[in-house]
């Protein structure tokens, strides 16, 4: 058997030609007589590796220079108490919530200071996105935080609110985990973003933070040294040892997206996937999604079949075919097919095929 089509929400599916370099290089990095795992984080061979990925990284994504990018660890989970620590300053927090994400952020934040509602679609059962002119933001809040992409729900921004034209001076915080380099991003209405590496950008270990210089340095007294964004800053993400090897595959992965084209080739790639998987459901009588078409996710396509008393039968036969990881998440139910940058096209053609065979069969 060879590799299949891998549909996991993250981790998720790498670039094929990235884990063949990678492999060719685990024993002997570049003639040095070592694998990037055996390097000294200090040393001439892995501050190359790191200084590359992180220019590479700033020039897909297009990073202005008054931001800083920092390789972090502890996940996106770890985020929503970092940025509390280092953003709120004792004050007020907003989120807006679109999703179990944006739901966890709120959650964790309220740990560390007043973490308000600013705009809910829980009634809507997070399929749809709440307008922002509807958001109730505090005058004196911190941050406002949203989830760019919601992965279990499936719901994403496909603009980012321009929270001054809204007359709010705080700084826009996103949860960019599942939908990083997956588009171009307006960074002109980002204060900080945040994303583990495992749904996009290389294998679990590894968290990007993307924070404008102004925002660092307010850390409040008992963020943890390893966690306040000045001293990850001042010590180019050096303050103590980085995720080397987790960093070293996100490289190759950057590489990989510029020989690709970029972002804004892959966002085409993207909505092309995305185009097939969405066209498909709305004209099926069997399978459907049930996300606003406004705000679908490209990444992420959570869908259920009408008949769920055929749902161990279709992922059965999905397996049989090659196709896999495609079981929804356990909140939610139903199927979700993960549609990350590595995923090619023809995968998603053959997840299409498979669902067009499955209805036809069981009808
Ligand atoms: C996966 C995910 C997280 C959690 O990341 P961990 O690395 O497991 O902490 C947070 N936010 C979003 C949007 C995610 O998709």
């Amino acid at each position: 058997m060879g590799r299949a089509f891998n549909f996991s929400a993250g981790p998720a599916v790498m670039p094929e030609a990235v884990l063949q370099q990678a492999a060719s290089e685990m024993l002997d990095w570049h003639g040095s007589g070592m694998s990037v795992m055996e390097m000294s984080h200090r040393g001439k061979e892995f501050i190359s590796i790191y200084e590359q990925a992180e220019a590479d990284l700033r020039e897909l994504l297009a990073v202005p220079a008054h931001f800083k990018i920092l390789f972090m660890q502890g996940g996106g989970l770890a985020e929503n108490a970092i940025v509390p620590l280092n953003l709120s300053q004792g004050g007020a927090m907003d989120f807006v919530l679109t999703g179990s994400w944006s739901q966890k952020s709120l959650q964790e934040a309220g740990k560390y200071g007043p973490a308000r509602v600013a705009a809910s679609a829980q009634a809507d059962g997070f399929t749809t996105l709440p307008a922002p002119a509807s958001w109730q933001i505090d005058p004196d809040s911190r941050y406002v935080h949203i989830c760019g992409n919601e992965t279990i729900h499936g719901v994403e921004f496909h603009e980012l609110p321009d929270l001054k034209a809204l007359g709010c001076d705080a700084p826009l915080v996103v949860d960019f985990s599942s939908h990083v380099a997956s588009r171009p991003v307006d960074w002109s209405r980002v204060g900080l973003a945040f994303g583990g590496a495992q749904k996009n950008l290389g294998p679990a270990g590894l968290t990007l933070v993307i924070v404008r210089e102004d925002l660092i340095g307010h850390a409040l007294p008992h963020c943890p040294s390893a966690f306040d964004y000045k001293l990850v800053s001042d010590n180019q993400s050096m303050y103590n040892t980085p995720p080397t090897y987790s960093i070293y595959i996100a490289g190759l992965v950057f590489q990989w997206l510029k020989k690709n084209g970029g972002i804004a080739a892959m966002e085409q790639r993207n909505i092309a996937k995305a185009q097939l998987l969405y066209d498909f459901f709305d004209s099926s009588s069997l399978f459907e999604n049930r996300v606003a078409k406004d705000c679908r996710s490209r990444m992420n396509v959570p869908f259920f079949l009408r008949d769920e008393s055929r749902n161990d039968a279709f992922l059965a036969g999905a397996k049989a075919a090659n196709l896999l990881q495609l079981k929804g998440h356990k909140s939610v139910g139903g199927m979700r097919a993960s549609i990350y940058n590595a995923m090619s096209i023809e995968g998603v053609q053959a997840l299409v095929a498979y669902m067009r065979e499955f209805e036809k069969t069981q009808a």
